[in-house]
């Protein structure tokens, strides 16, 4: 069959409020033009995030009735384990409420002043954890991964001559090699099984653990089966754990590829690091057969890990963004190629040559979006990344509009829709002036800053 059709039905729904035109910029003005201030039920299509936005499925939910809700031991805790560990077969399985916490908890035995911290591009709660430890995160992506024209079918490789000469320049200062699949950072581009190995083996070489943040390992491992040669004939579970038995340890969010709305984890091999990361755990998000979860929403992770490998599934999403990006790339509208995991990047620099960075191209893009069509973004430029610690504006690399996509949620005629908003805002971007900001913290400024339209 040619059409790839949704591989679910709906059980539950949930329903969309649909509002005009003018409900939504007024709407969007008392938001001081950020998205993030929106309530949800003045979205018609939310693509702000992944993380935790997707749809359970109906044995999650009847897993949810099993959870066990035992302080200490509980059963829910060894279904969760297994599940994990059919997958990543690490040693210990450390259950964390978020993919941030297990991040802190690494850093709290791995960072500190003084050390450096390579991976391909760090998430930015990656980032944030190893610099609030005092320690230096550093991204060596490969070149390509910073173009957003390349063709390149594994755009989140680490750069291996960068990581070699990084680990004999820094030496004993650095305590662990990480990488991101798929490279979140990096416009969800994925990591081959080749690079994870030779990542590994370097590792090694330097006596370093290695750890993977594998908050998308199933979207990776879809991109490792299509493009990777060799691979075309194996399961994604054995691709999955071929990744991960080359690894050290690794964290998690269980918001992108476990189906949850909630949960995370960290997992290692060594039994010595494993006991610092369970005492941190318990000053900090709870007794390790629980971590900072319900028994319920183990038991949901658990059901999530046996779902999210199912190969129609990981088609069908694979699928949708290259819908969406062939359909903009038609109408002439610059997307990052190949399509990512979990999102669709439009290169509003490209697109808004007229709008100087520093008045913000893709936040224009993304508010002209909610405004035309309801649609929720997030700008990934100069508004998250513009602002220097020393308080001056300096343009980001690049100046993305990210469209990414709940788990399970939207169908294709939700796509359908996103593309005839973008037809629409094609035919009246060349008006668009750009915005300034009118207030703003001097921290992580993009979730509650302020914006005034500039005047036309
Ligand atoms: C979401 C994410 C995290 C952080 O996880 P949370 O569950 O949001 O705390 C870390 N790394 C990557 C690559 C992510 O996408």
């Amino acid at each position: 069959m040619k059409t790839i059709i949704e591989p679910f039905r709906i059980k539950s729904v949930e329903p969309i409020r649909m509002t005009t035109r003018a409900e939504r910029e007024a709407k969007l003005k008392a938001a001081n033009y950020n998205l993030f201030a929106l309530k949800s039920q003045d979205v018609i299509i939310d693509l702000l995030t992944d993380s935790g936005t997707g749809a359970m499925s109906a044995e999650q939910w009847a897993a949810v009735m099993r959870g066990d809700e035992s302080y200490a031991g509980s059963p829910s805790y060894d279904r969760f384990r297994e599940g994990v560990q059919a997958l990543m077969p690490f040693k210990h399985i450390i259950p964390t409420h978020q993919g941030r916490a297990a991040e802190a908890i690494l850093m709290s035995i791995f960072g500190g002043k003084g050390k450096h911290i390579p991976s391909n591009t760090h998430f930015d709660t990656t980032r944030g954890n190893i610099e609030a430890s005092g320690a230096e995160a550093s991204d060596l992506v490969i070149a390509e991964g910073k173009d957003s024209t390349s063709l390149h079918p594994f755009k989140g490789n680490m750069d291996l001559e960068k990581l070699e000469s990084y680990l004999e320049t820094h030496g004993d200062s650095v305590p662990i090699v990480m990488i991101t699949i798929t490279n979140n950072a990096g416009g969800g581009q994925p990591v081959s099984l080749e690079n994870l190995r030779a990542v590994s083996e370097l590792a090694k070489k330097h006596g370093k653990p290695f750890i993977i943040d594998g908050c998308r390992f199933a979207e990776n491992a879809w991109f490792i089966k299509q493009r990777e040669e060799g691979q075309q004939a194996r399961s994604i579970r054995d691709i999955v754990r071929d990744c991960f038995t080359i690894a050290d340890g690794m964290t998690m969010s269980a918001k992108k590829d476990a189906f949850g709305n909630i949960g995370g984890w960290i997992a290692f091999n060594d039994d010595s690091v494993a006991e610092q990361a369970r005492v941190r755990l318990i000053q900090t998000e709870g007794f390790p057969t629980y971590g900072g979860l319900a028994g319920r929403d183990l038991e949901a992770l658990a059901q999530g890990l046996q779902e999210i490998t199912d190969e129609d599934y990981l088609r069908y999403r694979i699928r949708t963004n290259e819908y969406i990006i062939e359909r903009l790339d038609a109408l002439g509208i610059p997307v990052v190629k190949p399509a990512g995991g979990h999102a669709v990047f439009v290169d509003a620099k490209r697109w808004l040559p007229h709008i100087d960075p520093l008045h913000f191209p893709a936040h224009t893009v993304a508010c002209r979006l909610y405004e035309i069509g309801g649609i929720r973004s997030c700008e990934i430029g100069s508004v998250m990344f513009g602002r220097q610690p020393d308080g001056t504006e300096k343009p980001a690399a690049m100046e993305l509009v990210r469209l990414a996509f709940p788990r399970r949620t939207y169908t294709q005629s939700h796509a359908d829709y996103l593309v005839e908003v973008f037809e629409m805002l094609k035919a009246e971007k060349d008006s668009l002036k750009g915005f300034k900001i009118t207030k703003e913290p001097n921290l992580m400024r993009h979730f509650t800053c302020e914006f005034a339209p500039l005047a036309g």
